[in-house]
């Protein structure tokens, strides 16, 4: 099978539903650069302009990094990964778990044979105490399963050490403060397979921040951070209060799931997004995830000018209108709807899907989740009220309907 036939698929199952898609079969192999309909790398590279990068220093690490950073979570084109590298992006951000380990391993293809130091590679893992299939295990097996992933990780990228290696998606003081995990990673520290450690957060920020200060041991903290945040000036003050601590801060989901819509018709303008969460000096660096060479110049030209223009002020206003397809997270819907749905997380899968055109992860985060195909079915009318304006029963029945594609379809 082609990968255009693939694509084609893919897109199949975005514009008509499960329906469709399910009389044409399950896809084998993943979907391609095919779609992205790059130039040569040394095209992005030449477009640059000359002026010097802004570079920040990554708390107490020392590190010092380019504002422009590079999150690869939905990148499966390596030339694009060999651009970045090659046009003065520095930090490559995984995971462990992102395209099943495929995207390590694009990147360990990508990083081969160059110089250890013209790069620094951040990866995440998981506590494996708080996957399903694992809960019940003692602490030295949760430890263990964190070390052995890390290691997996390691091995895919072909590094003996990261810069980073963060606990990957917390969401609770708990989760930061857990000290099973703490001394997991600071065993990875001490092994010198990773020169810091820290965690990362995409739902209640501000208190996760606050608790990692407190935990004491973390170096850096990568949290979402966007001008669509109703809670960014809480954001301002509690980034503020972790750099005062020494701890630096990356920022993921800058540009706010990348659309205005659902049918990617209208993009936000990502380069004014990103200005918008640099303009905060206690950002180090941010992870946008571009996937094409022309996102990378755009991303590439923030990198030497941080100044919002009147224009692009105008343009991120746009959001106190539209819905848009960023889930802040928040859990204001969760006490409206009855049936208890973990509707945050659904939505996270919903802008993953739509937003980011990355199916895989959409389907992997909705395998995570206790719902059914159709878990709207008993309801005659949604209770459930969104502080962004979502259709919340809507999105739930679309992307709910995921679960009912088998593992493999985007294997
Ligand atoms: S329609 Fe769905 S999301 Fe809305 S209240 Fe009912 S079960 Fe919850
Ligand atoms: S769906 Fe709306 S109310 Fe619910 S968590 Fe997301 S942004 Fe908040």
């Amino acid at each position: 099978m082609t990968e255009k036939t693939n694509e084609l698929k893919r897109r199949a199952f975005l514009k008509k539903g499960l329906t469709g898609l399910a009389a044409v079969g399950a896809i084998p192999g993943a979907v391609k650069a095919a779609a992205l309909g790059s130039p040569e790398p040394g095209q992005a590279a030449a477009g640059l302009s000359q002026a010097k990068p802004i570079v920040r220093t990554l708390g107490k690490t020392g590190l010092r990094i380019p504002v422009v950073s590079m999150g690869v979570m939905n990148a499966d084109n390596p030339a694009v990964v060999q651009a970045a590298l090659d046009s003065g992006v520095f930090m490559l951000d995984t995971a462990n778990g992102y395209q099943r380990g495929r995207n390590e391993q694009m990147i360990g293809q990508v990083i081969k044979g160059r110089p250890r130091d013209s790069y620094m590679i951040a990866t995440k893992v998981p506590a494996s105490g708080r996957d399903k299939s694992m809960q019940g295990l003692d602490s030295a097996s949760v430890q263990k399963a964190f070390l052995d992933n890390f290691d997996i990780s390691l091995g895919r990228l072909g590094l003996d050490h990261v810069e980073i290696l963060y606990l990957h998606n917390n969401t609770t003081r708990e989760s930061v403060q857990n000290p099973v995990l703490m001394e997991a990673l600071q065993k990875a520290k001490k092994a010198g397979k990773a020169r810091f450690i820290g965690i990362t957060t995409h739902a209640n920020e501000p208190a996760v921040i606050r608790a990692t200060i407190e935990a004491k041991g973390y170096d850096v903290i990568l949290t979402a951070y966007n001008f669509r945040q109703d809670y960014r000036d809480e954001m301002r003050k509690a980034v503020a209060e972790a750099t005062a601590a020494g701890i630096g801060i990356v920022a993921m989901k800058t540009q706010a799931g990348a659309y205005w819509d659902k049918e990617r018709q209208q993009p936000i303008n990502m380069r004014a997004a990103l200005k918008w969460v640099l303009n905060d000096p206690n950002v180090t660096t941010a992870i946008p995830g571009f996937t094409t060479f022309d996102q990378l110049k755009e991303d590439l030209t923030v990198m030497t000018d941080l100044k919002l223009t009147p224009a692009e002020l105008k343009d991120l206003k746009l959001g106190e209108q539209v819905a848009g397809l960023y889930c802040q997270q928040c859990g204001q819907c969760v006490s409206g709807c009855p049936q208890n749905l973990p509707i945050p997380s659904l939505m996270r899968g919903y802008m993953y899907a739509y937003g980011y055109r990355n199916l895989q992860a959409a389907h992997e985060l909705v395998g995570t989740l206790d719902v059914a195909e159709n878990p709207c079915g008993s309801c005659a009318s949604c209770s459930a009220v969104c502080a962004k304006g979502f259709d919340i029963a809507d999105r739930v029945k679309d992307i709910a309907r995921l679960r009912a594609v088998p593992g493999d379809f985007f294997a």
